[in-house]
């Protein structure tokens, strides 16, 4: 079964995005080196539509699925179980800034998108994205979510549900769910966003996020544009 599985992914993803052989250290061994996993495979999809795939593919063998980004996070719930049975998704070659928005404050990235990039993406935009951990040159903003990221800034921006207005999840069934919003007075329905952030892959795989971007910090002249503009349209930071 798990050959026939390899080989529905490999038709899928193309050979060389499915790995079985050789070192695979990289994404079995967390990154303390504590926990050492054997994954059945290592899927490396590079689009939405290949991440559904996956999850598909291993929906009709009955077979688990991993989600990881950068593989930072301590607790081991990156990391494949050690009997070989399930199948590790890594999300690093969904790696695209795909859109910032200026006006909006808002930037839509792939979740795979290292969290330093998206700073800097943030920045060349005269922006400031202020999540900021140690990690942030290695994890991604995927796993930032899946795990609701505090880190240094978290008294003053919040965590990473915080700063995200919207997510495009691959349910475990293999449906997109598109809640891409960048609408701030979103009040419509039920708010699966937020059941998806924290939810370390359990519910489903965040494959995008438009997180919002606001105005950086002085130089002092900017500052009171700045920051008037960033009250005005988050109370997270009107409270903190
Ligand atoms: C040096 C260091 C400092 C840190 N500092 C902080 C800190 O200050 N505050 C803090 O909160 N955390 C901190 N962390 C832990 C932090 O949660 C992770 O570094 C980071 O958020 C995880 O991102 P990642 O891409 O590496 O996720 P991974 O480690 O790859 O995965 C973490 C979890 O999320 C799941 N997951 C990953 N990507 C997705 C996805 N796209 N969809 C669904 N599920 C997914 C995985 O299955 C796993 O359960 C730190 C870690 C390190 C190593």
């Amino acid at each position: 079964m798990s050959a026939a599985l390899v080989q529905a992914l490999r038709d899928r993803l193309g050979a060389a995005q499915v790995l079985t052989e050789g070192d695979l250290s990289a994404w079995e061994l967390d990154w303390r080196r504590r926990w050492r996993g054997r994954a059945l495979a290592v899927a490396r999809p590079g689009s939405t539509a290949e991440v559904a795939a996956v999850v598909q593919a291993c929906a009709a063998f009955g077979v688990a699925i991993v989600p990881q980004g950068g593989n930072t996070g301590l607790v081991g719930g990156g990391v494949p179980s050690a009997d070989g049975s399930q199948v590790l998704l890594s999300l690093q070659r969904l790696n695209r800034v795909r859109r910032i928005d200026a006006a909006n404050l808002t930037m839509t990235v792939d979740a795979g998108c290292v969290l330093q990039t998206v700073q800097q993406a943030a920045a060349e935009h005269d922006l400031l994205f202020p999540l900021s951990l140690a990690a942030e040159g290695s994890c991604t903003i995927g796993g930032n979510l899946a795990t609701n990221a505090g880190g240094t800034q978290v008294l003053r921006w919040g965590n990473a549900r915080d700063l995200c207005l919207g997510l495009e999840v691959v349910t475990a069934q293999g449906d997109v769910w598109d809640g891409l919003s960048g609408l701030r007075k979103d009040n419509t329905g039920y708010d699966l966003r937020d059941l998806f952030i924290g939810s370390e892959g359990t519910l489903g795989i965040i494959s995008r996020s438009p997180p919002p971007a606001p105005p950086p910090w002085p130089p002092a002249r900017r500052w009171t544009t700045a920051s008037r503009c960033w009250r005005a349209r988050s109370p997270a930071w009107v409270r903190a």
